[in-house]
């Protein structure tokens, strides 16, 4: 069969181990432990008695209405609503990145941006982080067939953060739009929503799949001056969001103190996990997201991972090709990560 060159020489994209639910402890996809906000399973419910024999709202104006309200942003056409902000990505990449031209993107960071420039026919390129995750000036060059640049913000796997005012400054040292990837912004003290209003080429994403809990449901969206949202907005399926999760998501959005409580217990956590993993040894970055990355100077790492799944427990194990391996521990509740550090201990002991 002939598929497109592009296509037949990418490696497809890995995503994080999925088992049935209820067997293990699982920290290896950065989900919320927590259920989604009550009055999210509410308006699932409603609109599952709704019309479901219409088409949603092409536009999910309820949605972006919310969303505008709850971000401080003047209004619903600053919002581009998305099936999970991976879709967001890809209708990112496919708006500006054509075959032959290329992409940037830290490294080690979120690898599922080299695969949407595949499927493009476009290339990458990765710009590795210098000394504790700070980008080197190189990430901020101009480069002619440069079309987009990525920076997952706070970052993954490290958690660590680029502050709004290194990130205008690159956003503006770039010709090329320049897309923050603020999946786990909500654990964190800053954001960069406030640059877009000020720079046109700084687009934003985000995501109800962590901190709102709603990894299962689908949703993400853009935030982008509106006539970047207009553009973009001819690339997206008619349909791209159901009626069911447009009122979920709405309905989270409406959910702005669950979100905060949420964050905080979460945060504790966190910082726990991180304490507790520097006092066994590990060297931990310190996060403002909700998950940590640690090395062991054992080196240990892969052996961890597998211990603690075979007790029921999955972390993620990661390792990056000319940069080095280690855990990426999500935070889950206090007993999750109580009985995650117990494992992990009982693994070192017996080293
Ligand atoms: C989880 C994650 C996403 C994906 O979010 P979805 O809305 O679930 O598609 C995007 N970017 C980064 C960096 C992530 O870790």
């Amino acid at each position: 069969m002939q598929f497109r060159p592009a296509l037949a020489a990418m490696k497809p994209y890995t995503p994080g181990e999925q088992p049935p639910p209820g067997k293990f402890i699982k920290l290896n996809t950065n989900e919320n432990p927590f259920p989604p906000p009550p009055a999210v399973v509410s308006a699932i419910t409603a609109a599952a008695s709704g019309p479901l024999n219409r088409y949603p709202d092409p536009m999910a104006t309820s949605f972006r209405r919310a969303a505008a309200d709850a971000l401080g942003l003047p209004g619903p056409e600053w919002i581009l609503a998305g099936n999970g902000s991976d879709e967001i990505l890809t209708i990112l990449v496919r708006g500006f990145v054509g075959e032959g031209q290329s992409l940037r993107l830290p490294y080690p960071s979120y690898i599922l941006y080299r695969t949407l420039a595949d499927i493009q026919g476009a290339s990458w390129e990765q710009v590795p982080f210098i000394d504790n995750w700070q980008l080197p000036a190189s990430f901020g060059e101009s480069r002619e067939d440069l079309r987009l640049v990525l920076l997952p913000n706070p970052n993954s796997p490290s958690g660590t953060i680029v502050p709004p005012q290194q990130v205008s400054e690159l956003a503006d040292s770039l010709d090329c739009p320049l897309v923050i990837d603020e999946a786990y912004v909500d654990f964190a003290e800053e954001n960069c929503l406030e640059l877009v209003k000020q720079n046109e080429r700084v687009l934003v994403t985000r995501t109800l799949s962590k901190s709102y809990g709603l990894a299962g449901l689908r949703f993400g969206f853009l935030v982008a001056q509106p006539h970047v949202v207009a553009e973009l907005t001819k690339i997206k399926d008619s349909y791209n969001c159901d009626m069911i999760s447009i009122a979920a998501a709405t309905a989270a959005m409406h959910s702005q103190d669950w979100l905060a409580e949420k964050v905080a217990v979460l945060n504790v956590t966190r910082q726990r996990l991180a304490d507790e993993l520097a006092e066994m040894g590990f060297d931990v970055v310190p996060s403002h997201a909700n998950f940590v990355w640690c090395t062991h100077p054992s080196g240990q790492h892969k052996a961890i991972y597998e211990f603690l799944k075979r007790s029921q427990i999955l972390v993620r194990y990661m390792e990056f090709p000319d940069w080095g391996d280690g855990l990426r521990i999500s935070v889950g509740t206090d007993e999750q990560i109580d009985a995650c550090l117990l494992m992990i201990r009982r693994f070192l002991d017996q080293l």
